[in-house]
């Protein structure tokens, strides 16, 4: 479409619980506008949205996807979202491109935790929505238990808009309450019904306008002209939800849902001017989402693939922007060339001359921009806050299979990190693990699968060793004495050490305390480094030894066989008898976590939490969900992210970052320091 103004645009995203039909009704809405010539489908593998191979191969959603047509020459984007949890980035980024909401619910399953889950995060961006009920085809589906649960959950906003005709396989397609469409073929029971539905609906949009609810009061009959306008109000303003019902897969009452986007959804101008600062100051800049403003984007997903390069998504907040131009990088302070732009329709891309404020584009090859970052005019900078992904919560430690896997991981796994901000590699620089981590065992499991079919990167995966260090509880005085007398030149190195403990987290000092020059000054350092070294592989279970202060205070030397070398194996000497001699133990990471369940699961979810050694710091009402806040033990909560998952139905979701080191029980740390014991003879 050429020629369109800002607000002839729409940009609307589809959210719901896996597997109630958001790929479905977007193929629906595709065909019905003609922007396919066939109606698409998930299950035979023929969705213009689900196109990569895994997608197709389990038949879901994994990656977010961009569609868009053309109605009633409204200019329409359209986002296709994964319903699972593990890939809840893709939904996050998306939700700063767009302006309006498709939730769908099945009308045989009704509101699943995963659309409880994305309300949630449409509620945080006050995003305008309407709700359709899909497969009221299907021989169960209930149109007024469904309507019964969504006003139970998420509250009296929500009102039907329609009304089904048929019944389960005999289902038809919807009448509009509001034009009363085809009521007079209702029998006297169903029209009674009708009417008091539309009589609710009037109610509800005439209490959103007060001119309106003083005439509806009054009972003047309100113009069908002046309901629609309040209506779009209604719901731009967040204070109606329309409910829709129809049949994606059976192309059943689709045309409306077209129309109310067209209708009753916000464009770009409608949802109003976008803050942000300057760059380098907190002075709040605005921009005014018209073409004649200075231009300015944010970046909100990058697509990396081994054939097509690397893709940048950006929802253009103001002015205009050309292809073969350029623009400034205010997150990374940094000019960029671009190239050809495009808008999306699946993989496939568009090219396109130039694009206007609110639109959604791409462009390839950028050289320093991410996703997150805020593109502008560099005559008129302005930066926006960044995109705030959650960050991930399950580990696994991967191994290349071969040493030609070995070469490839590394970039192999960059590229998949670059395009999923929830998906994030490192090595533990203790245990010397490679480690990706994620959102659950699914989001890991793709990107495994993944690696080897978008890169032939073989790996095995395992559970990531735990971090443990070791330390000491109390003084010890010990001498480490070097000596070898063997032919020619001898070796000779002794010295007093006193190994004492440091309040936790302080992890390590060297006093040198010798006087009269019992230790010639050249060899000090040789003497800590010899202490350092030893201190990598604790005596207890090879684990690093922290917080201990080392004094060297006396020790002897011999003028001719003393070396750096004999210091550097007396001081290593000396620090592993101190260490054995100063009560050592093991320490173990203690994580805050942090877990956000429905009411109903805290007694189980507070036991279980106990049952893995953990503390419970305090718990608060958050929306309508509790809030346990705990410490506990990381080796006890390696695979909570599967646990909780199941425990909850789904419901729960956590999140943990490291707090310190704690002692690790003595019974747990002899099972630890046996087992490091059993994997030390093995590798020998
Ligand atoms: P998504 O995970 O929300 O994208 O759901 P999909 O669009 O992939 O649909 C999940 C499954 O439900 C697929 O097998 C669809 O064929 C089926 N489905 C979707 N919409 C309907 C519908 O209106 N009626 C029936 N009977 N099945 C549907
Ligand atoms: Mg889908």
């Amino acid at each position: 479409m050429e020629n369109y103004n800002v607000s002839d645009i729409r940009n609307v995203i589809v959210v719901a619980h896996s597997g109630a039909g958001k790929t479905s009704l977007i193929e629906a809405l595709l065909f019905n506008a003609g922007a396919t010539t066939r109606l698409g489908s998930v299950a035979s593998g023929t969705s213009i949205c689900d196109y990569n191979p895994d997608e197709i191969e389990r038949k879901i959603t994994i990656n977010g996807k961009f569609l868009n047509l053309v109605w009633n020459n409204k200019k329409v984007n359209l986002v296709d979202t994964p319903g699972y949890a593990d890939f809840i980035g893709d939904l996050i980024g998306a939700l700063r491109a767009v302006d309006a909401s498709i939730v769908i619910v099945d009308a045989v399953g009704g509101v699943e935790v995963g659309t409880e889950r994305v309300w949630e995060f449409l509620e945080k961006h006050n995003l305008p929505r309407i709700i359709f009920i899909n497969k009221l085809d299907k021989e169960n589906a209930n149109f007024f238990e469904t309507v019964n649960s969504i006003q139970e959950i998420f509250g009296k906003t929500c009102v039907p808009f329609q009304f089904p005709i048929g019944k389960e396989t005999n289902f038809k397609g919807a009448r509009d309450l509001l034009t009363q469409s085809n009521f007079d073929q209702l029998d006297e029971n169903e029209k009674k019904y009708a009417l008091s539905l539309r009589e609710q609906l009037i109610e509800k949009i005439a209490e959103t306008d007060d001119n309106l609810l003083e005439k509806y009061l009054e009972g003047e009959t309100l113009s069908l002209e002046a309901l629609k306008k309040a209506l779009r109000q209604g719901v731009i303003s967040n204070r109606i939800i329309p409910i829709f019902l129809g049949s994606a897969t059976n192309n059943l009452s689709i045309g409306p849902v077209l129309d109310a986007i067209d209708e009753y959804f916000p464009s770009p101008f409608d949802r109003g001017q976008i803050k942000g600062v300057i760059p380098n100051s907190d002075k709040e800049e605005v921009r005014k989402p018209q073409v004649d403003s200075p231009f300015s984007a944010l970046v909100f997903k990058t697509i990396s693939d081994p054939y097509v390069g690397q893709l940048t998504l950006f929802r253009i907040f103001s002015g205009s922007l050309n292809s073969d131009s350029g623009f400034f990088n205010s997150s990374k302070r940094s000019k960029e060339r671009i190239g050809q732009l495009y808008i999306l329709q699946g993989k496939n891309q568009i090219p396109i001359k130039n694009a206007i404020a609110g639109d959604i584009v791409a462009v390839a090859k950028l050289k320093d921009t991410t996703t997150g970052d805020t593109l502008c005019d560099e005559k008129n900078p302005i930066l926006y806050e960044t995109i705030k992904f959650l960050e991930p919560i399950l580990s696994e430690s991967v191994k290349p299979k071969s040493r030609q896997d070995e070469e490839k991981i590394s970039s192999a796994l960059q590229r998949l990190a670059s395009e999923d901000p929830t998906f994030k590699i490192g090595r533990d620089p203790q245990t010397k693990e490679l480690i990706i981590s994620g959102m659950g065992d699914l989001h890991l499991e793709v990107m495994v699968s993944r690696l080897k079919s978008k890169y032939s990167v073989d790996v095995e995966i395992g559970v990531p060793k735990v971090p443990y260090k070791e330390t000491i509880q109390k003084k010890a005085q010990v001498q480490g004495k070097y000596k070898r007398q063997s032919g020619g030149r001898g070796q000779y190195g002794d010295c007093w050490l006193e190994l004492e403990p440091l309040p936790r987290g302080e992890d390590y000092e060297f006093v040198d305390k010798i006087v009269g020059g019992a230790i010639p000054r050249n060899y000090i350092p040789s003497v800590e480094k010899g202490a350092r070294e030893a201190m990598q592989e604790g005596v207890l279970a090879g684990y690093p030894v922290v917080d201990v202060k080392v004094t060297v205070y006396d020790g002897s030397f011999h003028p001719v066989d003393s070396s750096d070398l004999a210091f550097h194996i007396a001081g290593s000497m000396a620090f592993k008898k101190g260490q054995q001699e100063a009560s050592p133990v093991l320490l173990e990471p203690i994580m805050d976590v942090e877990v956000i369940i429905p009411e109903e699961y805290m007694g189980a979810i507070t036991g279980d939490l106990n049952s893995r050694r953990g503390r419970i710091m305090g718990m608060e009402q958050r929306s309508k969900m509790q809030v346990i806040k705990a410490n506990v033990p990381l080796a006890e909560m390696l695979k909570y992210a599967t646990e909780l998952r199941s425990m909850t139905g789904g419901r729960g979701m956590y999140s943990m970052k490291f707090s310190r080191y704690e002692e690790v029980p003595q019974k747990i740390a002899q099972t630890v320091i046996s087992q490091s014991k059993k994997s030390e003879e093995r590798k020998e």
